[in-house]
């Protein structure tokens, strides 16, 4: 840090430059994120100062949290179930293994991911000094119900399944999953950090959500999907009890305990995320989805014209193909396997799919002649 300070214009000046070194989500066919909904934006700069680590404070934003969980419970199904806002997928997947520990109270606990798993797990089991046991999956990419099983032993303490992997768009067998977790007596946890915003609004969606017997917990993204701004994630629980394993005393607080992974929490990004929903409502919400739907299904039609096979057909808006490589500017990215990946988020609309198949188009044709 230099002696003196900036003025404000060379200072800006420094920042929009650097911020002009960042590619602009117009090219950008690889991400969960996307440019933030404009009223998500007002939100966030409206409640830019709130912190949510001490909600007596800012009573009106603890509300908004409190209101967005309200949604979620009915959205999935439980009207009783409870849970909180968090920094994202990462955080309410280990919030997850915290009070799945904390509930087991075993020497040496173990949780059973899918090979699909995101790799937060790995973090969190390592954090935890959790094992972390990996179940196979089917040719579609699926977590296979009889292999988790084998895997189970009385020190299992939780059961993670997805909802729309971050890789090829899938959704495991839930109510299976569902059945085996009761029938051990095993917390099952969906992950559906993306699909959580996509699947309840598609017609003929796979289940994952609470009217699934034995799904015990949800964890859902508003900065993926949710068109809020970063850093949003939301964990739900079917039985809100699961938390108080993780209180711990806040005494120069306005509340006297807390359960949160963080301590300061963000409160712009909870009203952004609730900002969206109010203002799209269900049939906003349902249009959002039925758009990225339909131009993930052109994106695939319009490669496999070209002879570039998709690997599935996904539950959600992630589509895969055999490894071919795309013309710059484009950014995909690819799989653990190798494969073609490309999310197509709201950023990614009509015009920009038929503008990526042409330019696909053309430097695949150049480079098979
Ligand atoms: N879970 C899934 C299924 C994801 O796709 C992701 C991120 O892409 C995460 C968890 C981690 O979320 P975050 O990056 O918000 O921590």
């Amino acid at each position: 840090m230099d002696a003196e300070g900036l003025s404000a214009d060379e200072l800006f000046c420094f920042l929009k430059a650097k911020r002009n070194e960042d590619r602009s989500y117009s090219h950008i066919l690889s991400s969960m994120c996307t440019t933030p909904h404009p009223v998500a934006v007002q939100a966030h700069n409206l409640f830019m100062e709130t912190n949510l680590g001490d909600p007596g404070l800012f009573p009106g934003t603890a509300q908004l949290e409190d209101r967005l969980i309200r949604w979620f419970a009915d959205l999935y199904q439980e009207p009783s179930a409870g849970g909180c806002t968090t920094s994202g997928g990462t955080e309410s997947n280990i919030q997850v293994l915290r009070f799945c520990k904390k509930t087991k109270q075993v020497k040496n606990p173990n949780i059973i991911v899918p090979a699909s798993a995101h790799f937060s797990f790995e973090k969190a089991c390592g954090m935890m000094d959790v094992e972390m046991r990996v179940a196979p999956i089917d040719d579609q990419y699926r977590m296979i119900p009889d292999a988790t099983g084998e895997l189970i032993d009385k020190n299992t303490c939780c059961i993670v399944s997805v909802a729309g992997t971050t890789e090829y768009g899938m959704t495991d067998p839930i109510p299976a999953l569902g059945k085996l977790a009761e029938q051990e007596g095993v917390h099952l946890h969906v992950d559906a950090a993306f699909g959580g915003y996509v699947l309840p609004f598609i017609d003929h969606a796979p289940p994952f959500d609470f009217s699934v017997p034995g799904v015990g917990s949800i964890s859902v993204d508003p900065h993926k999907m949710g068109m809020s701004t970063i850093p949003s994630g939301i964990l739900m629980v079917r039985d809100e009890r699961v938390f108080c394993n993780l209180l711990v005393e806040t005494p120069y607080l306005t509340t006297k305990q807390a359960y949160s992974l963080t301590g300061t929490r963000p409160g712009a990004s909870v009203a952004a995320a609730y900002a969206v929903m109010a203002y799209l409502g269900r049939t906003g919400m349902k249009a959002l989805v039925t758009g990225c739907m339909e131009n993930t299904r052109r994106l695939i039609e319009g490669m496999e014209a070209f002879g570039v096979p998709r690997k599935v057909t996904p539950d959600v808006n992630v589509a895969t193909f055999d490894h071919v490589s795309v013309p710059s500017p484009w950014t995909v990215s690819y799989t653990r396997k190798g494969d073609l990946r490309i999310v197509c988020m709201p950023h990614v609309t009509r015009d920009v799919v038929e503008s990526f198949l042409t330019d696909f188009g053309e430097s695949y044709v150049s480079h098979s002649n």
